[in-house]
């Protein structure tokens, strides 16, 4: 259901203010994780000014180590419903549980499905049978036939809103977190109708390779970005290293926005 075969028209993915999809760029943007109210709401209204319509932040955080930082939960899932109510924008946070479904739908605009559940497939089905529109996170060692195969799932349990993210693999290539392929944006548009996305913060590891490959990003044709931006990365509880402040996320956009009227 997912191929352009079956649908040749482009899916165009509302939530709110944001959209993303047959032509509208829809930028969602905002710290790694929710840390607290000062936080968010400064991130949210720093990144509304610069033209993003959805606020990231993950409440529920999937953490390499057991002792990082594993997010505010319920609580920044609460934060993140009150930047919205400031701001507007749609919000998106990830789910990691199947059992957690029901509760990040009541705050959340957009489920996200992070890169290391790109294969649960009860979580999968569990976002399909729900109305929020999902963000589906290619995992660092999928193929882009498995990332299709696992949209699948989610549109075959009933829920026809979903975006692809691009946000790196693993590669033998130690010079960045994960190797971004923007190969994968053209691959993917010539095979779905779903809105295709890329992470350069993940992709990359590195704030100052995002701008840049934020750019590349919409010159490849990207139909939307997801960038980490924290009012002062040297602080944040998650992800600091590749998150950009606000002074480079306006210079980013800025620069996103020269590519994307040349092109
Ligand atoms: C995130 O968006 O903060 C995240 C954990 O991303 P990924 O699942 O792509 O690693
Ligand atoms: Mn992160």
């Amino acid at each position: 259901m997912a191929s352009i075969e079956v649908q040749p028209e482009r899916t165009v993915i509302r939530a709110g203010n944001f959209e993303v999809g047959g032509g509208r760029i829809g930028v969602i943007a905002g710290p790694c994780s929710v840390e607290c109210q000062e936080q968010i709401l400064a991130s949210a209204q720093a990144v509304k000014k610069q033209g993003a319509t959805a606020l990231r932040g993950g409440a529920f955080k999937p953490r390499t180590s057991p002792y990082s930082f594993q997010g505010l939960k319920e609580e920044g899932l609460k934060l993140l419903a009150s930047a919205r109510e400031a701001t507007g924008l749609a919000i998106v946070t990830e789910v990691v549980a199947t059992d957690d479904v029901e509760l990040v739908g009541k705050y959340a605009d957009i489920l996200q499905i992070g890169a290391r559940n790109m294969q649960n497939y009860r979580l999968l089905e569990a976002v399909g049978n729900q109305v929020r529109p999902v963000l589906l996170k290619r995992g660092p060692s999928a193929t882009l036939d498995e990332l299709l195969l696992a949209a699948e799932y989610i549109l075959d349990a009933g829920n026809p809103n979903v975006m692809l993210c691009e946000r790196g693999i693993r590669t033998f290539e130690a010079h960045t977190r994960f190797t971004l392929p923007l190969a994968s944006v053209a691959w993917l548009q010539a095979r779905t109708h779903l809105p295709v996305v890329v992470d350069p913060s993940h992709g990359t590891g590195h704030t100052d390779l995002v701008p840049r490959m934020a750019s590349a990003s919409i010159a490849a044709g990207a139909d939307g970005l997801i960038m980490e931006v924290h009012p002062d990365p040297s602080r944040a509880l998650s992800d600091g290293y590749q998150s950009l402040n606000f002074d480079q996320f306006a210079k980013t956009m800025e620069m996103c926005r020269r590519v994307a009227d040349a092109v």
